[in-house]
């Protein structure tokens, strides 16, 4: 149950050059462990969240994921791994209008191959467990912006990831709903034991992080560990 990457080095197409988006980066996140990355917008934040959840395949570098090692692993393999081991929270929740909070969990399981009913206990315990007990019947129209984003946060640990990337979650939120929102992944990410990187621009949220890591121009260094 741990995150880790490797001398990651990220390029994009840049007219005729090529971008350095991330530049030998290297990152290990122990289960339970929460990493925040701060830095400036364009610094490779997303990129590397990206190259996390293995949406895309680095230019060099190792990324190991609760110990599958992904280098190795074709398309099916991957979705595979990211299906059942990988959970993302980006800024936007994209819940879906028709569905229920409950559905909006459930579907993961179905996603999974499961039954989506069977998943439903699960589903309740997750609501309850982000604080939103008793809404499991609302649809997304009827919760404020802070509630649909506790959905998106239960959602992504729907299927037990062992590791938990998340993008700026409070972005849209204001500042005391943001806290809440890391507190609770901070309680989260302990219960559950993922390995959780979080990316925030706000630096107020570092005490929740046991590690605190800053992105400049494509290059991670640690800055301090905020809680030992
Ligand atoms: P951050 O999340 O810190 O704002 P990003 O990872 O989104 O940074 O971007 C890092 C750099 O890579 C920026 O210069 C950005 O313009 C560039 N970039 C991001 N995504 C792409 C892409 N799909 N194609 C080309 N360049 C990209
Ligand atoms: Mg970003």
């Amino acid at each position: 149950m741990s995150l880790e990457l490797t001398d990651v080095t990220l390029t994009y197409p840049d007219g005729d050059a090529r971008l350095t988006a991330l530049d030998r980066v290297s990152l290990t996140v122990p289960p339970g462990g929460l990493t925040a990355v701060i830095g400036p917008s364009g610094s490779g934040k997303s990129s590397l969240l990206a190259v996390a959840a293995t949406l895309i395949g680095p230019d060099r570098g190792r990324v190991v994921v609760d110990g599958t090692d992904t280098t190795g692993l074709g398309r099916a393999g991957l979705t595979a791994l990211r299906r059942t081991t990988i959970g993302t929270v980006f800024q936007q929740p994209n819940l879906l209008p028709a569905l229920t909070a409950a559905e909006q969990l459930q579907v993961m399981a179905h996603l999974d191959g499961r039954p989506p009913r069977k998943a439903r206990p699960r589903a309740l315990e997750l609501l309850a467990a982000v604080g939103l007990e008793g809404l499991a019947d609302r649809r997304p129209h009827q919760l404020s912006g802070g509630q649909r984003q506790r959905i998106n946060i239960a959602r992504a640990l729907m299927n037990a990831p062992a590791v938990l990337l998340v993008d700026e979650p409070t972005s849209a939120l204001d500042h005391e709903r943001g806290a809440a929102v890391l507190a609770l992944l901070r309680t989260l990410t302990r219960e559950q034991g993922t390995a959780t990187v979080l990316v925030t621009h706000d630096r107020t949220h570092l005490d929740a992080a046991d590690e605190v890591a800053e992105m400049r121009d494509g290059r991670l260094r640690p800055l301090h560990g905020a809680r030992h």
